[in-house]
C-alpha cells in the first residue's frame, strides 16, 4: 500500500470513529431526553386523571370514565387509556384503534376479552406503560393505565443516526480528500519528485527539483540539488579527466578512439572517406631536455591551439600522449584535401614559438592513412596512420607520408621477425661474433668487440642493425642482452684456460638494458665466471644518455666503481653532445666508421675525425677508430694520434672457433696483424 493511501485511511478511520462516537453521544442523550418527555407526559396525565376520576371510580360512572379515556387516546402518542379495577379489570377501556399495533393485538386476539387485549398491549415493547393509582377516602379504587408510543421516538432515533452518518460520511469524504490533497501537494509530490529526481541521477541525468517551500521536505530538496550539483561536477571532473588531456585541453586517446570508431560507422553509412593523421613533433626530446619539461609543456600547449584553429569544426584533433597528436578529418572528397591540411598543419607546426625570450622551432613528421582504402576499423586506422607517420620519421623533416600497402608488408614482415626473435634463442639461432681492436700505433692485440649475429632458419643472416631495434623496441634485448654477457664471459674465461690473452671483450649495451639493474647483472655474471672487472668494456650509444639521466648516470658510475671500461659508441651520428660528455664520465670514445670511411679523401671527414681525437684527448679519453679498412686510413689515424682500430682491415668479425685460431696464432707471434683474417660468414 502507498503512503498516500495509508494516510487517506488513517485520517478517514480516525475521523470515522471519532465523529462515529460523538454522534452516538448525543443521540443517545436526545434519545433519553425525549423519553423523559414522554415519561413526564404520561406520568403528568396518570396524575391528573388519578385525581379527578376517584368518584367517577366509585360510582361506576362508565360514561365519564369512557370520555376521559377517549379523550386522552386522541392525544399524539397515546394508544390505549383505561381506568381498571384494583383487580386490573377493566372498567373503561379505549383504544388508539388507528394505531398499528392496536390493529395487530386485535386481529392476533378476536376473541379475547377487553382485559387479556389491555394485557397484551402492556407488555408489548413498542410501548411505554404507566399505571397510577386511583384512591379515594385512602382507599385504593383503581388504577389508570396508559400507554405511550416510543416507536415515533425509535424513529426519530433512527432517522437522527441516518442523517447524522450521511452528514458525517459526507464530511469525512472532504475532509480526508481535502487533508490528503494538502499532503500531496505539500509532501507527496516533493517526494515523488525528489525520488524520479534520484532516479535520473542513477542514469546519469542531472535536473535540479523544483523547491517551492521553506519547510523540511523544501530543506530536503534544497540538499538534494547541492549534492546532484556536487555529483554532477564530480562526474564532469571525472568525464573531463578520463576523456581530455589536461596539459592541451584537447581530446585524448581514449576519446580519440572513441570518436573515431562512431565516425567510422557515419562514413561507411553515408558512403563517405575519413583521413586520419599521426603528428609526431622531431626531437621534441631535444626541447625538454635543453629548456626544461615545464617550457616542453608550453610548446605542446601552443602546438594543440595552432593545430585546432587550422581544423574545421566537424574536425578533430586529440593528443595520444607524449608529443603525438591525432587528426581526425572527415567527408573527405579528394586526396589533395588531405594532402593540403596535413602541410597547413605542418606548417602551423614549424612556425617559431617565443618560449622563454627564445624563437624555438619544432618539425613535425605526419603519417595518413585513410578510411576505408587503408582500414576498416578505429584500431587500423590508428596503426596503419602511426606506421606512416615512422615512414615519414625516416624521410626529411617536416615530411608528410601517406599509408601504402608496401608499408603494411613491411609491418607485417616486422611483426614477423618479432615472433621469430622470440624463439631464436631458444632455437640456438643467435650466436656471437668478435671482432679484434688493436694498438692504432703498434699494432699489438687488444681485445675484440663482441657482435651478435642472427642465423634465421629461412632468411639466412639478418644484420643486428635490422633486428636489434625491434629487439630494443619489444623488450626480448633484455633476455639477449643477457645472454650475450654471460655467453662473452664463459668465452673470455674459457680463453684464458687457455692460456690466451684475448684482452678485453667489448660488449655493445642497448638502451632499453638500463630498464633492469644493469650493474648487478654484470657484477653477478663476472662473479661466477670468476672474471676480472678488466675482462669487460660496455659500449654505449649517445641514446642511452637521453633516457632518464639520473638512473644511467647512477648505473654508470656503479659500472666504473667495478672497475669496468665505459666507451661512448658511435660518436658523431647522434647529437655528439659534449655536455653528455662532461656529464657522464666515459673511458673510450668510439669514432663513428662513417667518418673513418671518407678518409684520406674528404676534408670534412678529416676535420671532424682531428677534433673529436684532439677533444677525446683532451678530456683524458682513449679514442677508438671503427671501421678502418686500409693502410691509408691507418696512417692517417696514426698521425692524428688515434690510440685503438678496429676494422676489416685487422679483422672481419670472426665466429668463436675463428676467434680462437686467430688468438692461438697471435699468442705464437706467427700473426701478421696487417693480413686481413678470412671470415667466410660475414664478408
Ligand atoms: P657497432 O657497435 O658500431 O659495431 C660495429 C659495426 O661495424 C659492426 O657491425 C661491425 O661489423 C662493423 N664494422 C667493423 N669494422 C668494419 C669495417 O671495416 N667496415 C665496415 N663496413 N663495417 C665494419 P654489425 O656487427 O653489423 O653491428 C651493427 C650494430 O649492431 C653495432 O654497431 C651495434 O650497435 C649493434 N650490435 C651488434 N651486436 C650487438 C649486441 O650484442 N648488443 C647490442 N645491444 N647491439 C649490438
Ligand atoms: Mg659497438
Ligand atoms: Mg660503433
Amino acid at each position: 500500500m502507498r503512503l498516500g493511501s495509508k494516510f487517506i485511511l488513517i485520517v478517514a478511520g480516525i475521523l470515522s470513529v471519532t465523529l462515529a462516537l460523538n454522534t452516538l453521544y448525543n443521540l443517545d442523550q436526545q434519545h433519553n431526553f425525549h423519553k423523559k418527555q414522554l415519561q413526564e407526559r404520561g406520568r403528568s396525565l396518570g396524575h391528573v386523571l388519578s385525581m379527578l376520576t376517584p368518584e367517577l371510580v366509585a360510582e361506576f360512572n362508565f360514561t365519564r370514565l369512557n370520555r376521559y379515556a377517549r379523550e386522552i387516546t386522541r392525544q399524539k402518542d397515546v394508544v390505549y387509556a383505561a381506568f381498571v379495577d384494583i383487580d386490573k379489570q377493566p372498567l373503561t377501556t379505549y383504544l388508539n384503534d388507528k394505531d398499528t399495533l392496536v390493529s395487530k393485538v386485535l386481529t392476533s386476539l378476536p376473541q379475547q376479552g377487553m382485559a387479556a387485549r389491555l394485557r397484551a398491549l402492556q407488555g408489548a415493547e413498542e410501548l411505554m406503560p404507566f399505571e397510577y393509582p386511583i384512591t379515594g377516602n385512602e382507599s385504593l379504587l383503581g388504577y389508570f393505565v396508559v400507554g405511550i408510543d416510543r416507536r415515533p421516538l425509535d424513529l426519530l432515533f433512527k432517522q437522527q443516526l441516518w442523517l447524522h452518518a450521511w452528514i458525517y460520511g459526507a464530511i469525512i469524504c472532504f475532509l480526508s480528500f481535502a487533508i490528503y490533497l494538502v499532503f500531496r501537494t505539500n509532501v507527496l509530490e516533493p517526494v515523488l519528485s525528489l525520488i524520479q529526481a534520484s532516479r535520473r541521477v542513477g542514469r546519469g541525468e542531472y535536473q535540479r527539483v523544483k523547491v517551492n517551500s521553506t519547510h523540511e521536505l523544501g530543506e530536503l530538496a534544497r540538499a538534494f540539488n547541492s549534492m546532484t550539483d556536487e555529483i554532477q561536477e564530480e562526474q564532469h571532473k571525472l568525464h573531463y579527466q578520463a576523456n581530455f588531456d589536461a596539459l592541451t585541453d584537447l581530446p585524448n586517446r581514449m576519446m580519440a578512439f572513441d570518436r573515431l570508431q562512431s565516425e567510422i560507422s557515419r562514413a561507411s553509412r553515408e558512403q563517405q572517406q575519413l583521413a586520419v593523421m599521426f603528428i609526431d613533433l622531431d626531437n621534441f626530446k631535444v626541447v625538454n631536455d635543453t629548456l626544461g619539461h615545464a617550457t616542453g609543456d608550453q610548446l605542446l600547449s601552443n602546438l594543440g591551439q595552432r593545430l585546432k584553429e587550422e581544423l574545421r569544426c566537424a574536425d578533430m584533433i586529440a593528443r595520444l600522449g607524449g608529443d603525438e597528436f591525432l587528426v581526425l578529418l572527415t567527408d573527405i572528397k579528394e586526396l589533395t584535401e588531405v594532402e593540403q591540411v596535413a602541410e597547413r598543419l605542418a606548417m602551423a607546426i614549424s612556425i617559431p614559438i617565443k618560449l622563454e625570450n627564445r624563437d624555438v622551432v619544432v618539425h613535425s613528421s605526419i603519417g595518413i592513412a585513410m578510411y576505408p582504402d587503408d582500414g576498416d576499423s578505429a584500431e587500423a586506422l590508428m596503426a596503419n596512420a602511426d606506421n606512416a607517420m615512422y615512414q615519414a620519421k625516416d624521410m626529411t623533416r617536416a615530411s608528410i607520408c601517406f599509408f601504402t600497402r608496401e608499408m603494411n608488408e613491411r609491418v607485417q614482415e616486422r611483426l614477423q621477425m618479432e615472433q621469430d626473435l622470440n624463439m631464436a634463442l631458444e632455437l640456438g639461432e643467435l650466436n656471437l661474433v668478435f671482432q679484434p681492436m688493436v694498438d692504432a700505433q703498434t699494432g699489438k692485440h687488444l681485445g675484440a668487440e663482441v657482435l651478435l649475429r642472427w642465423n634465421h632458419s629461412e632468411k639466412g643472416l639478418i644484420s643486428p642493425d635490422i633486428f636489434i631495434p625491434i629487439a630494443e623496441a619489444t623488450g626480448q634485448i633484455i633476455p639477449i642482452g643477457r645472454w650475450v654477457i654471460s655467453q662473452a664471459a664463459k668465452c673470455w674465461s674459457r680463453w684464458q684456460q687457455c692460456g690466451w690473452d684475448c684482452g678485453y671483450l667489448a660488449i655493445n649495451i642497448s638502451r632499453v638494458q638500463f630498464q633492469e639493474q644493469l650493474s648487478w647483472i654484470i657484477g653477478e655474471m663476472l662473479a661466477y665466471h670468476r672474471l676480472p672487472a678488466h675482462a669487460f668494456e660496455l659500449e654505449i650509444t649517445e641514446s642511452v644518455l637521453m633516457n632518464d639521466e639520473q638512473e644511467v648516470a647512477e648505473e654508470l658510475q656503479q659500472l666504473r666503481a667495478m672497475g669496468i671500461k665505459l666507451a661512448l659508441d658511435d660518436f658523431g651520428t647522434g647529437y655528439s653532445s659534449l655536455s653528455y660528455l662532461k656529464r657522464f664520465t666515459f673511458d673510450v670514445l668510439k669514432i663513428d666508421r662513417s667518418f673513418v670511411s671518407g678518409l684520406p679523401e674528404s676534408e670534412d671527414d678529416l676535420s671532424v675525425v682531428r677534433a673529436i681525437i684532439a677533444m677525446a684527448h683532451g678530456l683524458d679519453l682513449q679514442v677508438v677508430a671503427e671501421g678502418v679498412e686500409n693502410e691509408l686510413q691507418l696512417d692517417l689515424l696514426q698521425r692524428l694520434d688515434c690510440d685503438t682500430a678496429q676494422g676489416y682491415l685487422f679483422a672481419k668479425p670472426m665466429n668463436t672457433d675463428e676467434y680462437e685460431s686467430y688468438l692461438s696464432l697471435i699468442e705464437h707471434e706467427r700473426f701478421d696483424k696487417r693480413d686481413r683474417f678470412p671470415n667466410p660468414h660475414f664478408s
